[in-house]
């Protein structure tokens, strides 16, 4: 045994006497090259001894009473790092083999990892702890011994309580002696360690998919292997607004449900679905037509189209998906294309959110405009760029002007107009809504004002964003004091939310339920587009509802659209809700309303929005008509002004 051993070894008994040296110690004499006669030989303890004193020896027992010695030598060229090691710790395996693989010899260490005894263990064959389905390992071990006497491999091995450790190894097959030496660690923990480290690197915690770097990684290979990789970008529609109103811990919830949604979906080999942070999510298809790109986003929309249940609670979690094709662009690095993906869901995001949008170049383009946008906001907001216009709400069927909504203008420094279609989005990501709808609140509740000082009292209606709205009772207390400051009557004031701002109706009711308290109005804008439900006509504390301008549209022409929107009228006058219908726009429209007993409309064909001065002039002038306001109450109305 002893011969085999690549390093200075030799036995000794209790008292230093050497039995027996390796080769590394034997002298062309035959004399040994080490004495250590008369040493105080104390197993596991270094001595300062043997060849010309330079060397470190290290003892340790070979037998339960001590009384013989391996004494082995520490010199640094000793050779491999994995012997020393063993000798020099504790918890260094070591066994030994016969040429069949039967094991002859065990440390306690070996014995106490496994949890076998020396002696029953003695004569089995090592392969047997190995777990069956592992062939591999033992016919590249007995190959590599065979050739050249070493194999380091690394396998698992069965322990007698059932488990396994991984256990790495350093084998040595000496053929004079026809045994096999083995110096093994246990590397268990650290695989396991490792393994966790590497998913970490490569994960997303909070779902279990993989991250960005593991995205990227992919991405990567596939563009390099030529496999004409597809990106879709997935980007949550109003997660910010989740996350505000709902509070992080839900917003944690629906991003692990929502992951956990596309990653069941990644059916194929050459799918991963990845979160890259926030909101956004990707799938990569390893190879993607742009036919089977748009195919997966369908499938996600079909998936997302039902309500996530987070603590009980439906949320509809919208989503905007850009998809690159590697096949159709120039760009075909992998951040370039994330680069496209990304641009084209934040397009999808800008056409109305909930659908994809396929990269192309003209879009480049529209994307470039967001940041120009962007900046023009920050100045307009800064240096009084931002106009406010009004759009008045009639009564029918006398057309008298019973209220006026406020809609956002941007004057860009050119002159050119530009309406709330143009930025509101830009805005809104920017998170510029707050400020935005302060500065329109402000300029709004003043011509309100200036109407009531005119003998002109009458409703204004304020569009409120879903960001404003999320900041629950902040949002509430800012609205009462500006129309307490300037003296408009609370129930003068209606607050328009759209349904995309109705994320929960439990989280959206006390901030709505806290408004109407300081007796202001609320009013579910566009009611019939997006998630439309007609429960929240009941469950939201709301007093008026606008129908939205597509059904008007269809008024006319379309028979279902008449029957639907009269039944509308009816449940909202059973629920003592006020109706605006929005969009007249012809005669025909005015009359439809009218015959379905619509009492209050807007439209371009009473009036389009107009700037103040214009407003003022239209409904400050005259005062001879009598018409009810919006809250029921009777005040002086103008002629109508068609
Ligand atoms: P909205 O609140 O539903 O406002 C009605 C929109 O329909 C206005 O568009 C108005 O000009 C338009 N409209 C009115 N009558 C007709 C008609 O007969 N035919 C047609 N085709 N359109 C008509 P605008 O001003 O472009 O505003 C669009 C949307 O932008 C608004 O829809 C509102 O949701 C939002 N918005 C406008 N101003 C603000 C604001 O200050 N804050 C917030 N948060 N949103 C605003
Ligand atoms: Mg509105
Ligand atoms: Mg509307």
């Amino acid at each position: 045994m002893l011969r085999a051993l690549p390093f200075p070894a030799a036995l000794v008994d209790d008292s230093g006497h050497v039995i027996e040296t390796n080769r590394w110690l034997d002298t062309p004499n035959g004399d040994p090259l080490v004495d250590l006669s008369g040493e105080q030989l104390e197993p596991e303890q270094g001595l300062a001894l043997g060849i010309g004193n330079e060397s470190r020896w290290r003892v340790r027992p070979l037998d339960d009473d001590a009384s013989v010695l391996l004494a082995t030598a520490e010199r640094e060229d000793t050779g491999d790092h994995l012997m020393r090691r063993f000798f020099s710790s504790g918890d260094s395996l070591f066994v030994v083999y016969d040429q069949f693989g039967r094991i002859i010899q065990s440390n306690s260490a070996w014995e106490n990892l496994l949890g076998y005894d020396h002696t029953t263990i003695f004569g089995i064959d090592s392969w047997t702890l190995l777990p069956p389905e592992d062939l591999v390992t033992r016919k590249r071990v007995e190959e590599e011994l065979r050739a050249d006497g070493r194999s380091e491999p690394t396998f698992q091995m069965r322990a007698a309580d059932g488990s396994y450790r991984l256990v790495q190894w350093a084998l040595h097959f000496d053929t004079s002696v026809g045994r096999c030496f083995g110096i093994g660690r246990d590397v268990t923990e650290e695989d396991r360690l490792a393994g966790e480290l590497h998913h970490r690197a490569f994960h997303d915690e909070l779902t279990g998919l993989a991250n960005r770097a593991r995205f990227l990684e992919e991405l990567e290979r596939c563009v390099a292997t030529g496999t004409q990789p597809a990106v879709l970008f997935c980007d949550l529609d109003h997660f910010k607004v989740v996350n505000d109103s709902l509070g992080h811990h839900t917003g944690d919830l629906l991003l692990a449900a929502i992951g956990r949604r596309l990653g069941s979906l990644s059916s194929s080999v050459d799918i991963l679905v990845a979160r890259l942070g926030g909101d956004e999510f990707v799938v990569l298809l390893g190879n993607g037509t742009a036919e089977r790109a748009t195919k997966a986003a369908r499938r996600i929309f079909t998936s997302m189209s039902q309500p996530v249940l987070i603590d009980g609670h439906p949320i509809h979690a919208g989503m905007s998906i850009g998809i690159a094709v590697s096949q159709t662009s120039s760009q075909t690095d992998a951040e370039g294309l994330l680069g496209r993906a990304d641009t084209a869901a934040y397009q999808a995001k800008r056409l109305g959110r909930n659908r994809y949008e396929v990269f192309d170049d003209a879009m480049q383009a529209t994307v470039d405009r967001r940041f120009n946008v962007e900046e023009g906001l920050h100045t307009a907001l800064r240096d009084h760029g931002l106009e406010v216009h009004y759009q008045p709400v009639v009564a029918l069927p006398g057309k008298g002007i019973v209220g006026i909504e406020a809609l956002v203008r941007w004057r860009k420094p050119n002159g050119e107009l530009v309406g709330p279609g143009g930025f509101l989005d830009v805005a809104e990501d920017a998170g510029l809504m707050p400020r935005l709808g302060a500065f329109v609140a402000a300029e709004a509740l003043e011509v309100g004002a200036q109407l009531g000082r005119r003998g002109r009292p009458m409703t204004v209606s304020l569009n409120v964003s879903a960001g404003e709205l999320s900041a629950g009772s902040e949002y509430v207390t800012q609205m009462f004091d500006m129309v307490s400051a300037v003296g408009i009557e609370p129930g003068n004031v209606l607050l328009e939310i759209t349904e995309l701002a109705v994320v929960s109706v439990e989280t959206v009711r006390p901030t709505l339920q806290a408004l109407r308290n300081a007796g202001l109005r609320v009013g579910l804008d566009d009611f019939g587009t997006g998630y439309s439900s007609l429960s929240h006509l009941r469950e939201l504390p709301i007093d008026v509802v606008k129908v939205d301008r597509s059904y008007v549209m269809d008024l006319v022409s379309d028979p279902v659209t008449r029957a639907v929107t009269g039944s509308l009228l009816d449940l909202c006058s059973a629920l003592d809700l006020e109706v605006i219908l929005e969009g007249i726009e012809t005669t025909d429209h005015a009359s439809a309303v009218e015959q379905l007993g619509g009492k209050l409309a807007q439209g371009f064909l009473f009036h389009r929005p107009m700037p103040k001065d214009e407003l003022l002039a239209l409904v400050g002038g005259v005062r001879d008509l009598e018409t009810s306001s919006l809250d029921g109450s009777v005040s002086t109305a103008v002629a109508p002004s068609n």
